[in-house]
């Protein structure tokens, strides 16, 4: 391709709107476009590098005997009612109604639609198992799109789902595509981490996410600074610690704390080690008012309290809201409080004469006992697990990490093959659930990864699996008809080879031209300059570390393959 016809749009300002590198420079390449907020057109230069990391998936899906078919993005409701979640998905839902008044949504996951072919198309465990696989627009509404293709509205996902005749079944497939998203992501170039996470909306248990390693990524990583463990910290838990341990029970005091708004303020005033206070949190959960324990220094983890309530909206309830219970804003407390139910963490139990807030202004309680002075309805684990608490597996301090979620697998098991009737029979002749399992990975979010941990000041630094182009060839001076010939030839020849090449053949300075050759990051540049004529040799510049070989012009070609050959390799 000639650089002066490309559809590649460089920009010189950034979008005011594109925080991190990757949304900058796939908007200042000409890579992507905006047609509204989360919805993008890919150009010509961002969808080479999509097909390709598509081409690499499907390579690995293929392997596994995934088998591609591709699913419809309109689907009908009653699908979604009968698996229960037309409610579950709330507001993230594209919900659409057709002319005759029948409800749709624009698929944000396929479970219910494949389920539903297996169903009426599979009946014997001799077709099992199954791997049906597609890569195809997903639509989430989502609350806040940002971060360009990180987080958008329309995406490319790749999803495949297998059903299985067993649980043992269920883990081959699980382990094969797991193996798949490790080698998916080492040959796009990622420094990745697979991290135990909850399963979320999607439902199942047993999943893991795939974690770019990013200071921009969404998620957090906790790690274990002594052995394997890693998790997400929506899904970590650690053993509950108890605080008082071995003290007499005492008597209930209640103290006089005027203006002390924060767990901080009342624990210096009342020289209370913060971590013998308990925090009570208001939550509304869909219609349901409840009292929320935690221990002062720790922080709920919503997503488990979600889980744990099974509901869709979870936020703290608004202070009228709290009033209409018959509590106090800012110092509720489980003693004596009545007609809410009270939810405590699994530490609150283990907590021996703690302080808590009193349930009227100004006022909190000393020496107060889980069991003696009040209970909860439920005790359960809802915290978040944080940097420096101890490892679930070996005790050793746990670390945090940053990371952007590329992929992630669920053991779903009889989940949606029970809910919609997805049932095998056996060699004997007796009918049974079939056993699924599901698998994403966010194309668009895996490019933008790739160019969080492969990009410096000037532009994007492909790695050679998933660049646009590979080689890139330069004439310094257009006006110079020799050292265009030679680069014309080298085009040419690389062309005959199928090496994707492209040459910058525009009337512009070479500082524009090195500039853009940056930001587009082809991994080999071949730049013919003057000296070049004198010397028979032209320069061979590798983006990724900016070292240039002398090249004998006859040898060009052979050397760009052998550099490319190698390159991709070290990928494999
Ligand atoms: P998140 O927690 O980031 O919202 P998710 O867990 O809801 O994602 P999944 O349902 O597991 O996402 O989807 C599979 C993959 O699709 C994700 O691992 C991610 O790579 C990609 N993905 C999900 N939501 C988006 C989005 N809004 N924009 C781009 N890619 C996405
Ligand atoms: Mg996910």
């Amino acid at each position: 391709m000639r650089v002066s016809q490309i559809y590649a749009p460089t920009l010189r300002e950034i979008p005011a709107e594109a925080e991190i590198a990757s949304h900058q420079l796939l908007m200042k390449s000409g890579m992507i476009r905006k047609v509204a907020g989360g919805i993008y057109t890919y150009l010509p230069l961002g969808w080479r590098t999509m097909k390709k990391i598509m081409a690499i998936i499907r390579e690995e899906m293929d392997a596994i005997d995934g088998q591609e078919i591709a699913m419809p993005a309109v689907q009908p409701a009653e699908l979604w009612l009968e698996s229960g979640r037309w409610r579950v998905y709330g507001a993230e839902m594209w919900r659409v109604k057709d002319r005759h008044d029948r409800d749709f949504c624009l698929a944000p996951t396929h479970e219910e639609v494949v389920t539903f072919h297996i169903r009426n198309d599979v009946r014997s465990y001799r077709s099992l198992p199954l791997r049906p696989y597609q890569i195809q627009n997903k639509y989430r509404d989502e609350r806040r799109p940002r971060f360009g293709l990180m987080r958008s509205r329309e995406f490319l996902m790749k999803d495949m789902y297998s059903f299985d005749v067993d649980e043992a079944g269920l883990d081959i497939s699980y382990k094969l595509a797991y193996d798949a998203y490790s080698n998916i992501f080492r040959r796009c170039g990622l420094n990745f981490r697979p991290v135990e996470a909850d399963s979320g909306a999607i439902g199942g248990s047993g999943s893991h996410e795939f974690m770019a390693l990013a200071d921009c990524g969404e998620s957090q990583i906790l790690y274990c600074s002594g052995c394997d463990f890693a998790a997400t910290d929506e899904f970590a838990s650690i053993k509950p610690v108890g605080t008082g341990t071995g003290e007499e029970l005492r008597e209930v005091e209640t103290v006089y704390t005027p203006d002390c708004k924060t767990m901080e303020e009342v624990s210096a005033f009342l020289n209370v080690p913060i971590n013998r206070t308990v925090k009570s949190m208001v939550y509304k959960a869909d219609d349901e008012i409840v009292l929320v324990l935690i221990r002062g220094d720790r922080q709920i983890n919503e997503v488990k309290l979600a889980n744990l309530l099974d509901v869709v909206e979870l936020g703290f309830a608004e202070e009228d809201e709290v009033r209409k219970v018959g509590l106090e804003p800012g110092y509720c407390g489980p003693v004596g409080t009545k007609g809410v139910r009270i939810i405590a963490d699994e530490e609150i139990p283990l907590m021996i004469n703690h302080e808590c807030g009193q349930g009227q202004k100004d006022h909190h309680l000393l020496n107060v006992n889980y069991g003696r002075d009040y209970t909860a309805d439920i005790v359960a684990d809802i915290k978040l697990v944080e940097a420096g608490d101890a490892c679930p597996c070996c005790g050793a301090p746990l670390l945090t990490a940053r990371g952007i979620e590329v992929g992630q697998v669920f053991k779903l098991h009889t989940k949606y093959s029970s809910a919609m009737g997805a049932r095998y029979v056996d060699a004997n002749g007796e009918e049974h659930d079939m056993v699924m399992g599901c698998y994403g990975i966010g194309v668009g979010r895996t490019m933008s990864a790739v160019i969080e941990q492969n990009h410096d000041d000037k532009g994007i630094i492909w790695p050679m699996s998933v660049a646009p182009y590979q080689v890139l060839v330069v004439p310094v001076n257009d006006k110079d008809a020799e050292l265009c010939a030679m680069a014309e030839d080298l085009y040419q020849e690389l062309k005959r080879r199928r090496v994707e090449v492209l040459i910058d053949d525009r009337a512009e300075r070479p500082g524009v031209k090195f500039n853009d050759a940056d930001l587009w990051g082809i991994p080999l540049r071949v730049i013919f300059g003057k000296k070049c004529r004198e010397t028979g040799k032209a320069e061979l510049k590798f983006r990724a570390d900016g070292r240039v070989e002398e090249v004998e012009v006859s040898q060009l070609a052979d050397v760009i393959e052998a550099n490319i050959r190698r390159m991709l390799d070290e990928l494999k």
